[in-house]
């Protein structure tokens, strides 16, 4: 595989605390000449596991960047043994825009590995994840959210691997961050996310989804900042408050089946009512789609066609055609690890 276009202004192998850029070159009428920033911290001392960190793979997704961003301000050398790497914003082209894609190449990052060196600015930094960053770790996370369009019920994600022991690990590290809910990655992950890097890379991963709707909820930051810090004493990185560890007793959900969710066969205006977090049997009321535009058309009334357990609701409030409006999962407590 070629190497990496992009440098970083920071030695990731340097002991202490350290902030700078990824430099992606890219030359558009904005940055005709420089480089496109991606900030990362390296935070290193001593021997020992290391974490990598990730916020802002989408744009609009801000509780997780602003736990770690609190991180990034608290976390001295002198409180671990091995490193973190934090890269709260790792579309930061997206993240400037609030956009859930890149605005320089139209590009979700969450779809872009492998990725490619010489391809567009999302490209290239996938390539740069999945090359560079991922072989030098020992356990990752990416921080998501619902972004502008949905709400999720907070969770961590853990890939259901071929590789029994790597999804054991996946687990584990769900288990460690502290959320009651885990949602298993199985056959409807897809394979061009950062979860599938790890993945191949053999490393130990989870994600998040985190509440949503393009802003930051103070308690469900809270939440993700003490999540974090729960992964750093779980792996032995973090010395400071070393206590020993209890994870919380978990409920496991998965996608069984795409047609258990709820997608807007018209375009209108979504009268929701139900939120994410609660299960819903067939046959319920799931909302109302109202034709504002055309009032001659009578409002349909939109069912749940399953039993299940809404994970995600749409958080908008115009729905076209197409659009998911309940993300509906099943129980997984019984049958994933088997
Ligand atoms: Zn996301």
């Amino acid at each position: 595989m070629s190497k990496s276009t992009i440098t970083s202004s920071i030695d990731l192998a340097a002991l202490g605390k350290h902030i700078g850029d990824l430099r992606v070159r890219w030359s558009d009428n904005s940055v005709p000449l420089g480089y496109h920033p991606v900030p990362i911290i390296s935070i290193k001392s001593g021997p020992g596991p290391v974490m990598l960190m990730f916020g802002g793979t989408h744009g609009d997704e801000f509780e997780g960047p602003s736990a770690l961003m609190r991180m990034v301000n608290d976390l001295q050398p002198k409180d671990i043994t091995g490193q973190v790497i934090i890269v709260p914003g790792l579309n930061t082209p997206a993240v400037r825009a609030s956009s859930r894609v890149s605005p320089l190449d139209g590009k979700n990052l969450n779809r872009a590995f492998p990725g490619d060196p010489t391809g567009g600015v999302t490209d290239q930094i996938a390539h740069y994840v999945e090359t560079e960053l991922l072989p030098l770790s020992d356990a990752a996370i990416d921080l998501h959210s619902g972004g502008k369009a949905s709400f999720f019920t907070p969770c961590t994600l853990a890939t259901q691997t071929k590789n029994i022991e790597l999804f054991a690990k996946n687990i584990k590290l769900a288990e460690a961050f502290g959320l009651p809910l885990i949602w298993i990655l199985g056959a409807h992950n897809d394979k061009r996310s950062l979860n599938s890097a790890a993945e191949r890379a053999g490393v130990p991963m989870i994600a998040t989804e985190l509440g949503g709707g393009g802003g930051v909820d103070p308690s469900i930051t809270n939440t993700t900042e003490a999540g974090l810090y729960r992964l750093l004493r779980y792996l032995k990185i973090l010395m400071r408050n070393q206590t020993s560890f209890e994870p919380n007793k978990v409920h496991k959900v998965e996608i069984r089946s795409q047609e258990h969710s709820v997608f807007s066969e018209g375009n209108g205006i979504f009268d929701r009512k139900v939120s994410a977090g609660v299960p819903i049997k067939a046959g319920q009321i799931a909302g109302y789609l109202h034709y504002s535009t055309d009032p001659k058309r009578h409002s349909e009334t939109i069912v749940f066609p399953h039993n299940g357990f809404v994970l995600a609701h749409t958080n908008r409030g115009y729905v076209s055609r197409g659009d998911m409006l309940m993300l509906v999962v099943q129980d997984a407590d019984n049958d994933v690890i088997s």
